[in-house]
């Protein structure tokens, strides 16, 4: 069983008919990293605040490490377990002062002060903003703001983080960031999933789901999503740049600009040596 466990997970917005997500099981285990894509209106973010236990379902049910989100006694272990990191930064800052807004979810739940000194130090760390420990909140930058809003999160030592379009209201730097942290809270074992509309960002990860119409259209890794360029095409998605450039060429997918140069000049050596 993986780690997350979502079976036949339904959700519908009181007084919407239509559910937004529907009927949807999908499994992720322990340590993986998942991109979530779709076009506006396919479920995403639905699907995401119940993948972490923030909606509680209206049919189905989601298991985090065992735990059915739906039961009330659970609720308190799988905050602890499963955080989310939300669109607007500025949204998720509480206090004026880094490391204090780091502190605040420990601080709340009353662990010990020098444990929370050692958690707010790593999780800091963790983001590389440590020098920054006690700068204002408000004058950074949108990626040094999220940055924050996920130390705060990693100050409650979780074992999986959902971002839900963490990168939306960022500019490309700042997207960058956040796709390297991303990385690097998972090369640490953190389980992640990332709603997102940036294709670069969801060839990242090892494993795209796409939704449509609050189910799954498609599953796999983003190679094999890419290489399906027409499919994506009619969901209203764009493929990474260089995939499409590569697709209309004729030539096999590539998912970054360095993997392409080698498919072209594999093909050149077949066609032109
Ligand atoms: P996505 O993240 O892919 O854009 P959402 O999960 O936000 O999709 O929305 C899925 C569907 O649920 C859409 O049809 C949307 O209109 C509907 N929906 C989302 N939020 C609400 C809400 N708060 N109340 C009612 N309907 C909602």
């Amino acid at each position: 069983m993986g780690f997350i466990q979502a079976d036949k997970l339904t959700y519908t917005y009181e007084g919407n008919l239509v559910p937004a997500v529907k009927e949807v099981s999908l499994s992720f285990k322990k340590g993986s990293y998942t991109a979530i894509i779709g076009h506006n209106g396919s479920g995403k973010s639905t699907l995401a605040k119940l993948l972490c236990g923030i909606f509680t379902p209206t049919g189905g049910k989601v298991l985090i490490d065992g735990m059915d989100t739906a039961d009330e006694d659970n609720m308190a272990s799988i905050r602890e377990k499963c955080g989310m990191v939300f669109q607007n930064p500025d949204n998720q800052i509480v206090s004026s002062v880094v490391e204090e807004d780091v502190a605040f979810a420990p601080e709340n739940l009353g662990v010990e002060p020098a444990q929370i000194r050692k958690a707010v130090d790593d999780a800091l760390a963790a983001v590389g903003m440590t020098e920054y420990a006690l700068h204002s909140t408000y004058k950074l930058s949108g990626g040094q703001k999220q940055r924050i809003a996920i130390a705060g999160i990693l100050a409650m030592n979780p074992q999986c983080i959902v971002f839900d379009e963490a990168t939306a209201m960022l500019d490309p730097a700042g997207r960058r960031e956040i796709s390297d942290t991303m990385r690097k809270l998972n090369q640490r074992g953190i389980t992640v999933i990332t709603v997102t509309h940036h294709m670069n960002e969801a060839a990242m990860a090892d494993r795209i789901v796409v939704m449509n119409k609050g189910e799954v259209a498609m599953d796999g890794t983003p190679r094999e999503i890419f290489a399906r360029v027409d499919e994506l095409r009619k969901l209203s998605l764009a493929v990474p740049q260089v995939t499409e450039l590569l697709y209309d060429l004729g030539l096999p997918a590539a998912l970054h600009a360095k993997e392409a140069a080698d498919v072209i000049e594999e093909e050149i050596k077949k066609k032109c040596l």
